[in-house]
């Protein structure tokens, strides 16, 4: 054991137990590292109170030669599963890219319209961001602002652009969709890079015209869909109170049916009135046909009546946590279960992923507004206080510097000592502009659903690790870009 490492106390790193064998998930590295018995034992003995490095190594003198527990001491010290109780805590510098990262994704708001009127929606309502009612954000992108969009994005993207189209209701505005993905398509080609689309839609308004257009250019086509009817036409209404599931069921089975090149996706909004995943999930995968269905709860200030409370988020985490025993299941015996929230984060385990900030907004992934702003993303596209330039005079490069540096998961004091933050970095800034009134404040209400819920994936993780490890392959080669949620 080195000199100097006095009194030891568990560090920087969260202890899990997979199919019999326990685990170290490392904050500081973001890695899964499996625990031997001598590991074991040396942090079972810290476990309840502080010790010394002698006193470790005295208690485990009958059980393990000294050698092999000086080992294990110095390589928990190393990776900082161990730390001295004295050692000053350690703040990460802020560290901001030096030069500016290209752009991934850009999501074009293509409209702030919407033919349905759910109540729970941020768009509208008393949460809302964005004026859209001032005058100053056309209610539908024009087909110019559509093309100067498609031209920053190409300007500032590396060889491969993600353009995702969002609204409102995207397809109210189907005309300039239409004509950008062909004016992108073809600067895309004349520049070399290549560009691939996907949209979020409602789908009642989906025609057999437009499902030929989706699938021709092969869509990533995301599905906003809350379940069978009772649950769907709950919130998901249009504008005269009517339910909306009988008007998009059939629209949904006939996009399937035909767009069969890019698997479709569910993302299902979860409320404290809506709060049932299993039937959620068997109801959109057996009876509609998607093969992937996320979930996400609801972003709402805490006082609204769908929003959820402590207890509504321990209530998520339980019927996540059950769904995924079946996504464990599927995945050991090597079939597909889609349910997309494990898939997702079980590829950012394995990937090793250490996040500075909690997604891509303001870098990577930018949003842009009706009328050409651009924003952190398009939750906050068309809002002035979340603005980083326009498509035209692009990006203000001070305004975006700022930003990482505010949010910069080091700048966040609360996330510095826990363990989940290469996954979290603080959590999404719109849930806590709605929730705080203010971005750069770490999501604290929901820590323990994070943390929960990240616990669970990394125990399927280390079972899939050990039982089934081929299954991992499909994260090795998958390199997915930010994606709106
Ligand atoms: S918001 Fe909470 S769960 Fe997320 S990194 Fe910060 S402290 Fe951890
Ligand atoms: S996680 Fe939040 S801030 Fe990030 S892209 Fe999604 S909505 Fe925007």
């Amino acid at each position: 054991m080195s000199a100097g490492v006095n009194v030891l106390q568990p560090g920087d790193c969260h202890a899990f137990e997979s199919a019999g064998q326990r685990f170290l998930y490392l904050a500081p590295s973001a890695a899964v590292m499996a625990v031997d018995e001598v590991t074991a034992a040396v942090l079972d003995s810290v476990a309840l109170r502080s010790r010394s490095s002698e006193e470790i190594m005295a208690d485990l003198a009958e059980r393990f030669p000294a050698e092999a527990v000086g080992e294990s001491l110095d390589e928990l010290v190393k990776v900082r599963a161990l730390r001295r109780i004295d050692a000053p805590a350690r703040r990460p510098p802020v560290v901001l890219p030096l030069t500016p990262v290209p752009l991934s994704t850009m999501v074009l708001n293509v409209t702030n319209q919407c033919n349905l009127s759910c109540s729970y929606c941020y768009e509208y309502g008393e949460d809302k961001i964005v004026q859209t009612d001032n005058g100053r954000q056309p209610k539908m992108m024009s087909e110019e602002t559509a093309r100067d969009s498609v031209d920053f994005l190409l300007r500032e993207s590396g060889p491969e652009a993600h353009m995702t189209f969002f609204g409102g209701e995207t397809l109210l505005n189907f005309r300039v969709l239409k004509t950008t993905v062909k004016y992108a398509t073809e600067q895309a080609a004349a520049m070399g890079k290549t560009i691939d689309f996907s949209m979020t839609t409602n789908a009642t308004l989906l025609t057999p015209e437009i499902i030929e257009f989706l699938a021709e250019h092969r869509f990533g086509v995301t599905i906003s869909m809350d379940g069978p009817p009772d649950l769907q036409n709950k919130f998901r209404v249009f504008h005269n109170g009517a339910g909306s599931y009988d008007m998009m069921a059939p629209k949904v089975k006939a996009l399937i049916a035909t767009h069969r090149s890019r698997p479709i996706g569910a993302r299902v909004t979860l409320t404290r009135e809506t709060l049932d995943v299993r039937r959620i999930y068997e109801h959109l995968t057996n009876e509609l046909g998607f093969w992937e269905v996320g979930f996400a709860p609801v972003t709402a200030s805490p006082d609204r009546p769908h929003a959820f409370g402590d207890a509504g988020f321990e209530q998520v985490l339980d019927e996540f946590r059950s769904l995924a025993q079946d996504y464990l299941a599927a995945a050991l015996e090597g079939r597909h279960h889609g349910f997309s929230n494990v898939r997702e984060t079980l590829g950012e385990i394995h990937k090793g992923a250490s996040k500075a900030w909690p997604c891509g907004a303001g870098f990577g992934l930018l949003g842009v507004s009706t009328a050409g702003d651009v924003a952190l993303c398009h939750r906050f596209a068309g809002s002035d206080d979340h603005k980083l330039g326009t498509v035209t005079a692009g990006i203000d490069r001070t305004r975006q510097s700022e930003f990482l540096d505010t949010h910069h998961v080091s700048n966040k004091t609360d996330c510095q000592t826990c363990w989940a933050r290469p996954l979290c970095a603080g959590g999404c800034y719109h849930e806590a502009h709605t929730r705080f009134g203010t971005t750069n404040q770490p999501n604290l209400h929901y820590c323990d659903w994070i943390r929960g819920w990240t616990d669970t994936c990394l125990q399927i993780y280390g079972q899939i690790a050990q039982l089934n490890p081929a299954f991992l392959q499909q994260f090795e080669d998958d390199h997915e870009a930010p994606q709106p949620s």
